[in-house]
């Protein structure tokens, strides 16, 4: 029997839960924690997980701990914030399981997996991996949930071995192994950056077409005819809370003179406000 300790139950958590769920394995368990009694509530009505894990202490039935608690300032959904990631590590380092392995899903700053490694005094106890989520709600039934290519970091070897066993061998997801953690944690910011990049580029040619009275999406289409040219759509600014707190983190994690990253933020910003001012060169 393997048992699996959700961490967090949000967006991720519940996803990572489900999926699970949705392997009908009878000799995997899936237990959740959150500090929010609904959303396991949720869980447990709608039978994706098996059990509930209130506080976390005496944890030391479980085998594996997700960790997808959210890394964002409650205050601010655009600011990191670490701490219930910290909070969470030193529970498991008070009552995890000997052998047991840590599987941090969670964005982190580049550097993040080596203080969590020393905090959960790795040697002698917990594997550590990341294995940073890609899930997108949009469109998680075509290839773009749980199960998709994904990039695995660990501490050690021992360690890579245990999550490879996880989420390979159990979860079924095809794994990109990276030589250190920091290049899982590099991993997961770049992409979210780059998207980023890429939409507010977009969302700037439109605000220029507007300007010169050109239709955007018609100089769009026209373009990406290009083998080597894919201009996004530009819709309405740059939704959700991961891409633009991934991208102050890459600004934040670097000491960068210049950043695209931040002109990137700039026009996602003035796009925003023009769509909320209604001027008229950005109406559809
Ligand atoms: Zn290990």
């Amino acid at each position: 029997m393997v048992k699996v300790l959700i961490i967090g139950l949000g967006e991720i958590g519940y996803a990572n839960a489900k999926y699970l769920h949705s392997l009908d394995k009878p000799d995997v368990q899936v237990f959740a924690h959150d500090i929010r009694p609904a959303q396991v509530a949720k869980g447990l009505h709608e039978g994706i997980i098996d059990g509930v894990v209130n506080e976390l202490k005496d944890l030391e039935e479980f085998d594996v701990y997700m960790v997808c608690v959210p890394t964002h300032d409650p205050a601010d959904i655009f600011k990191p914030y670490l701490q219930p990631v910290f909070d969470v590590l030193k529970r498991i380092r008070e009552h995890g399981k000997r052998d047991g392995v840590v599987a941090l899903e969670s964005t982190v700053p580049v550097g993040t997996c080596s203080v969590i490694g020393d905090l959960l005094d790795l040697d002698r106890r917990i594997h550590l991996v990341h294995c940073p989520e890609r899930w997108y709600k949009q469109e998680q039934d075509q290839g773009h949930g749980i199960k998709q290519p994904r990039v695995i970091g660990a501490w050690d070897q021992c360690c890579m071995k245990a999550g490879k066993a996880f989420y390979e061998d159990m979860m079924h997801i095809p794994l990109f192994e990276v030589p250190s953690l920091e290049v899982a944690e590099a991993t997961k910011i770049i992409e979210n950056a780059d998207r980023f990049k890429d939409i507010a580029w977009a969302e700037e040619v439109k605000m220029w077409c507007d300007q010169l009275g050109i239709q955007f999406s018609t100089v769009r289409h026209a373009c990406n005819t290009k083998w080597n040219i894919d201009i996004k759509e530009a819709r309405d600014g740059i939704g959700g809370h991961c891409l633009k707190k991934d991208s102050m983190l890459y600004l934040e994690s670097g000491k960068t003179v210049i950043s695209m990253i931040k002109a990137a933020i700039d026009a996602d910003n003035v796009y925003k406000k023009r769509l909320q001012t209604n001027l008229p060169e950005i109406s559809k």
